[in-house]
């Protein structure tokens, strides 16, 4: 009877160091660690030294005591074992998850949950690097939100998160699995895509363009979203990770700067794209010595049209033929404050040449730009009325435009600067309005005179009906707070008679004139003022 109860405990002790050594294995697959194989030789010894046990007892007539009690220390050594096994196992468990944590977290995003910038260059390497053995050619694409920041300054950062975060819902939705969707910075996505010869990129693009323009929530405010994006290839347009992804960054620039969705990098691009950085530091001295440039494009007033009135743009010539542009520059400037001695050269040179023109006889009007920075300027009204003592020009001549956006940042503080430059017998327009949020009760309380709606209402008009609408309404209720109404963008003339045909005051747009530089903008003002001079003679 002992004999036998004593057998079965070492063969339950064998059964549970069985289950022991079958754990080891698991741990050691999944491990691969010298230190975790050497627990299996140990197990299977022990299963060894148990056969062993049991088999010399059952071989014995009668069990002593002494071998009853060392059957029930090897039947406890063999439950012990899985017992240390389990909590073995438990723990490694977790280091691993930890470890696959941390390591996620290092090449996520957390806010996406996408893969970062630097896992995207680790897949990109790993690409190019196969790039003999496996001749996968791929583009990347990269995808960069429109005026992001206005959408952070008006709504916080938190709100900017989320939508951040419901724009990278949409594009893992669009896109399929097998293409590797990373947030390469903060509202930028880049997209690997292989075989870009077997797919036709552009139409891709435009078909992820569409899909993503629908609006996107915040506090319950619909809020339209575009993207413009940049594309590069490999091998056509780099040799390592780094230079193939800057490139299609470079071209998403590019197609910013041409107000196109997106482009296709062109080495010639190069040349003119400085990072940030280096922006900067350029700047800093083009502001000591004020190398700028002012541009005049022509705004057609539609029930005046003898009334001559040009909206002044800023250009930052680099000495190579390529001129900044102010989209570019401006923010910056404003980041560094250097925007206020600019905004006061602007002003001056603007109406130093005003007073020139007045002595020649022709008193256009001027449409001049503040950033978000003058706004809140307390010394711009002093400046703007010490000038105007200056040069005798005549204060309705000029009109000051402030985007919707900059307004909307701190309307209480937009609202009494303004108030008091009004007071000075300018006028003030909205500029770019559509784009910054405003209400209508904020709006009604601001001193202005004009609304411009911006430029991306207006261009598809004819073909978005969406667009009309807009349109139409805020033409609505710009006349109804007696505002003029400008539209911005025309560049065909069916588009511009439609928007006379809707009430538009004025019209401005390349179809009827491009930014010109001083000398074409005399030659511009000359004639304009013959053919004026002739009509009336005629009349
Ligand atoms: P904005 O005030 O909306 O100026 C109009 C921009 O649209 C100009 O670009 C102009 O060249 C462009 N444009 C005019 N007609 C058309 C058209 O028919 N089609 C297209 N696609 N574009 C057209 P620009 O000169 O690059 O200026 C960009 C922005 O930079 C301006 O937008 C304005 O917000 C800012 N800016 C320009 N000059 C100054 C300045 O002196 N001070 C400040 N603070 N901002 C400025
Ligand atoms: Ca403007
Ligand atoms: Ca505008």
């Amino acid at each position: 009877m002992i004999k036998t109860f004593s057998i079965i405990l070492v063969i339950l002790g064998m059964l549970a160091i069985v289950s022991a050594l079958r754990s080891s294995i698991a741990l050691y697959q999944r491990d691969k660690r010298p230190s975790t194989f050497s627990f299996i030789p140990v197990m299977l010894g022990f299963v060894l030294g148990y056969l062993t046990f049991a088999a010399f007892l059952s071989m014995k007539p009668t069990t002593t005591p002494i071998e009853f009690i060392v059957s029930m220390i090897f039947f406890g050594g063999g439950i012990f074992c899985v017992m240390i096994f389990g909590v073995i196992s438990q723990s490694m468990e977790r280091i691993a998850f930890a470890e696959f944590q941390q390591h996620h977290n290092e090449s996520h995003d957390p806010l996406t949950g996408l893969p970062n910038r630097r896992f995207l260059l680790r897949t990109i390497s790993q690409q190019v690097n196969e790039f003999n053995l496996s001749e996968q050619h791929f583009a990347l694409i990269t995808f960069d939100i429109n005026n992001f920041n206005n959408i952070n300054e008006v709504f916080s950062h938190q709100k900017g998160d989320v939508l951040l975060a419901q724009f990278s819902e949409r594009l893992k939705e669009f896109i399929d699995a097998d293409i590797f969707l990373a947030r390469s910075s903060g509202n930028r996505f880049t997209l690997i895509v292989n075989d870009p010869q077997d797919s036709n990129i552009p139409n891709y693009i435009e078909s992820i363009q569409s899909y993503l323009d629908h609006p996107l929530t915040i506090n319950e405010h619909d809020v339209n979203v575009t993207s413009t994006a940049g594309v590069s290839l490999f091998p056509e347009h780099g040799t390592s990770a780094e230079e193939v992804l800057k490139r299609s960054e470079i071209a998403m620039y590019s197609a910013k700067r041409i107000q196109a969705p997106y482009s296709i990098y062109e080495p010639s691009a190069s040349s003119h794209f400085y990072d940030k950085t280096e922006l900067a530091s350029m700047l800093h001295t083009a502001v000591t010595t004020m190398d700028f440039d002012l541009y005049f494009q022509p705004v057609i007033n539609v029930n005046n049209q003898n009334q001559m009135t040009l909206e002044v743009l800023l250009r930052w010539p680099l000495g190579d033929g390529y001129s900044v542009r102010p989209d570019e520059f401006i923010p910056i400037a404003e980041q560094t404050n250097a925007i206020k001695q600019i905004t006061h050269w602007v002003l001056e040179t603007t109406v130093t040449q005003l007073a020139a023109w007045r002595r020649q006889g022709i008193t256009p009007q001027v449409q001049i730009n503040l950033s978000v920075r003058d706004i809140e300027d307390d010394a711009l009204e002093t400046f703007l009325s010490s000038l105007m003592k200056k040069h005798p020009i005549n204060p309705a001549q000029l009109t000051l435009e402030i985007t919707e956006t900059s307004m909307m940042q701190n309307p209480c503080k937009a609202q009494a600067v303004l108030e008091k430059i009004k007071k000075l017998g300018v006028y003030l327009s909205i500029d770019d309005f559509g784009t910054g949020f405003s209400s209508l009760s904020i709006l009604s309380n601001m001193p202005i005179d004009e609304i411009k709606i911006d430029r991306s209402f207006v261009t598809d008009l004819l073909y978005s009906s969406n667009h009309e609408a807009i349109v139409r309404s805020t033409i609505y209720l710009a006349h109804s707070l007696e505002c003029r109404v400008v539209a911005e963008g025309v560049e065909t003339e069916a588009l511009g008679q439609y928007l006379i045909s809707i009430g538009c005051d004025k019209l401005q747009g390349y179809w009827y004139g491009r930014p010109m530089t001083l000398a074409q903008t005399d030659e511009w003002l000359q004639q304009a003022t013959l053919t004026n001079t002739r009509v009336a003679s005629q009349n």
